[in-house]
């Protein structure tokens, strides 16, 4: 059996067959219409703090590399999160083969060139990350925009493993410190809307932060991003419109239906 992914054959329009909850009404990404989101609703900033944090494995999964967080602490509250506490389980990618596309959500129909997720889950009210992955309230997701530019210095300690990495299946361990909060944007305005994991098995269990300025990473980082392969080194490559490569990982934005986006305006923030 072909397992999911994002070729024609086995792509996001295939995976309602497969995982029934990726046809629900609160799935994700979603394209964030601007002008109709809620503002004024008694949001504030996002607490995010991180300290000594470890990857203690850095994978091709075949759908994106994937760093897994091994040891350090870590703190998400406030915003949409109430009074309940997140700590960072893992993050990852999703990218174009283009630098005008890649991003998972999309503002007013633009799409950046990757959107990077920083993956929580609630430790308040659950005992691990597979438990609150498939819980109502479980999962809180921070979603950065990448654009192409200068290059991102904390990025590169992703970037210059991933040649160790280039097949599916592969893992590496990251020795140096990594702090997550070098890849949130110094302007800190963000939308949030309940929704789902973007990959399968979608459950609809994400507190969505995504955040409206874009960060910036060179075009040298994206290659090493598109260099990975989307197969296992002892498989052939696909014969499919991808030709093994992993590159077009997104999924297209889903319908909004009855769900309200509010927005947190930073201080720096222009009208
Ligand atoms: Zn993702």
């Amino acid at each position: 059996m072909v397992g999911w992914g994002y070729s024609k054959a086995n792509g996001p329009a295939t995976w309602p067959a497969m995982y029934p909850v990726a046809g629900g009404k609160r799935q994700s990404p979603i394209d964030i219409k601007a002008d109709a989101c809620q503002g004024n609703c008694g949001l504030n900033k996002i607490q995010a703090s991180y300290s000594g944090i470890k990857v203690s494995e850095l994978s091709n999964s075949g759908h994106s590399w994937k760093a897994q967080i091994g040891s350090g602490t870590s703190s998400l509250r406030s915003g949409p999160l109430g009074s309940d506490e997140y700590v960072l389980e893992q993050f990852h990618c999703h990218w174009g083969n283009a630098n005008d596309h890649g991003s998972e959500h999309t503002v007013d129909g633009k799409c950046y060139a990757a959107e990077l997720h920083l993956v929580h889950w609630n430790k308040s009210k659950f005992s691990s990350f597979a438990e609150a992955a498939a819980s109502d309230g479980g999962l809180a997701v921070l979603g950065i925009f990448l654009t192409v530019g200068e290059e991102h210095p904390e990025m590169n300690k992703i970037t210059k493993m991933l040649p160790f990495i280039q097949h599916k299946g592969q893992a590496i361990t990251i020795t140096d410190i990594v702090e997550p909060a070098a890849f949130l944007p110094k302007n800190r305005t963000y939308w949030t809307y309940a929704g789902s994991l973007t990959t399968p098995p979608c459950y609809e269990s994400v507190t969505w932060i995504v955040y409206k300025h874009p960060i910036t990473i060179s075009q040298e980082q994206m290659g090493a991003f598109r260099s990975l392969k989307s197969y296992h080194p002892c498989e052939d490559c696909p014969q499919d419109e991808l030709a093994g490569a992993l590159v077009e990982n997104y999924r297209p934005p889903c319908p909004l239906y009855d769900r309200t986006i509010k927005v947190f305006k930073d201080s720096q923030e222009e009208e």
